[in-house]
């Protein structure tokens, strides 16, 4: 067998809808799973004679994720026809943008294992209407749905950067983030609010010399793990394909290939069509867009800190492990209760496990955002302090906090009423150790002896006089009464 080794290539190609009320040329609303046909207008349909309007929302909010993606933004942005002839498209045109996008160069950094981040280089990203559906019955037809068609699309295609199937993920996640803190887009992929297309291919090294496998191009995926696993499923393939024809970039063509889900395989659809089979040109019935300075200095007032700034930041500024500093940047509003409970006092990292552990879980219970629960950040600031001060145990904040929820009463008041506040009088818990030494010379003694079956009976001691008082004993100061007692 041959020395062989390679490298993993992937580009992509990403396209986003953005959540404004209306499409992207004319009046109708935006929907998802409304009846069929019932969102739509002369300007969807595409009858002849009427006039598309460009809605500003969604050229404010496509330029918001460019400016997030360090993309240069274009002063001047037109708008081009791309032919395509297809059930779902009445106008038989994509409205899209050409050789003048609206930004262009940037880049994204991706969350890598660790802490560590990737730079991603963005091509370009423009904006674009969506098409409609097709609807495939049971029966020996199809129709066809164009509620959709018009939805504002921003389309981004990155550099052939990434050299995983996780980096890909890495990135298609990350962006996921970035349009949902912008509040520019959902990102709900069960809705198609996010397709990825890889383009993926190897840079085989055989026997020192280097070949290059022809770029598959998977056609819209709308899961991160369909999006992982057919990647993964494409570089075996090309391996194989290498091994067997030895076709190279070269020597074979670029193909355009479909993710079937419940065989995790993918398969041939057809070969690449070229740019000018599109037969782009001006579109006549749209005027340019001029992005003045000012225009784009109100625009870049609408940022807000970028997630992974976010994450970097959590874990310098307070001391959080990288994990849980996803944890809580995961999602905007998330990130922001929990900066707001640290600076009311809370100790972060404590405020953070309250957060993670309990809040979340509650929250995903009820089906809503940490945000939505009735809770203050300051309450959670205090339930955080009365756990740092001892006053209640951990396990006991995670009832208060569940009772917050319930009641919206304050954590000192529910610590009362549940009866949760730790017995930490010294004199009261004396008389408690005092009985279970009495009652426990077994144990006495081997704590006495030292070693390991000391340190064991200890703990036996220190579990006997919680449970006489029902948990509610500061461990801590337990412990330091046992150590004065038994010497
Ligand atoms: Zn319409
Ligand atoms: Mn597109």
């Amino acid at each position: 067998m041959a020395e062989l080794d390679y490298k993993v290539v992937v580009g992509l190609e990403i396209h986003v809808h953005l959540c404004t009320k209306t499409k992207m040329f004319c009046g109708c609303a935006l929907s998802f799973g409304e009846e069929a046909n019932s969102r739509v207008c002369p300007v969807c349909l595409g009858m002849p004679g009427v006039l598309p309007v460009m809605n500003k929302q969604a050229l404010e909010y496509a330029i918001m994720v460019a400016m997030a993606l360090n993309c240069e933004i274009a002063e001047f942005t037109k708008w081009d026809r791309k032919s395509y002839y297809y059930p779902d498209l009445p106008k038989n045109y994509q409205i899209s943008q050409y050789d003048l996008p609206l930004s262009a160069n940037g880049f994204i950094e991706i969350p890598l294992e660790g802490g560590k981040t990737k730079r991603i280089g963005i091509i370009r990203a423009h904006l674009e209407e969506d098409a409609g559906k097709n609807v495939h019955s049971e029966a020996n037809f199809s129709q066809v749905d164009l509620n959709r068609a018009g939805t504002p699309l921003l389309e981004i295609v990155t550099c052939p950067d990434m050299n995983s199937a996780s980096e890909v993920r890495a990135l298609a996640v990350e962006l996921q983030r970035i349009v949902r803190y912008l509040g520019v887009s959902e990102g709900d992929m069960q809705k198609g609010h996010m397709r990825f297309e890889p383009n993926i291919n190897l840079i085989i090294t055989k026997n020192g010399a280097e070949y290059k496998t022809p770029i598959a191009e998977v056609k819209n995926l709308n899961s991160f793990r369909a999006l992982e696993r057919s990647v993964e499923y494409e570089v075996q393939r090309q391996l194989d394909e290498f091994a067997e024809t030895g076709k190279t970039i070269e020597t074979g063509n670029k193909t355009t290939r479909g993710w079937v889900d419940e065989r995790e395989v993918t398969v041939l659809q057809r070969k690449k069509e070229e740019a000018p089979d599109y037969r782009y040109f001006p579109e006549p019935d749209l005027v340019p867009v001029k992005l003045t300075k000012e225009w784009l200095a109100e625009i870049r007032g609408h940022l807000c800190e970028l997630p992974i700034n976010k994450q970097i930041r959590y874990v310098t500024e307070y001391k959080l492990s990288d994990y849980d500093a996803g944890v809580l940047t995961a999602e905007r509003f998330t990130a922001e209760f929990f900066e707001q409970s640290v600076a009311a006092g809370g100790e972060p990292k404590r405020v953070c496990n309250l957060l993670t552990q309990t809040g979340l879980k509650i929250a995903k219970e009820r089906g809503c955002g940490v945000c939505d629960l009735g809770i203050k950040a300051e309450s959670l600031s205090e339930l955080s302090k009365i756990v740092e001060s001892g006053t209640v145990s951990s396990s006991a904040a995670v009832s208060i906090f569940e009772a917050m929820v319930e009641t919206g009463k304050e954590p000192d008041i529910l610590a009362e009423e549940l009866n949760l506040i730790q017995k930490s009088d010294a004199g009261e818990l004396e008389l408690i150790v005092e009985h279970v030494l009495a009652d426990n010379a077994k144990a006495v003694k081997d704590v006495k002896i030292g070693g390991k079956k000391s340190k064991k009976a200890h703990g036996f001691l220190l579990g006997q006089v919680m449970q006489k008082t029902r948990g509610q004993a500061n461990p801590k100061v337990v412990s330091e009464i046992l150590d004065k007692k038994l010497g």
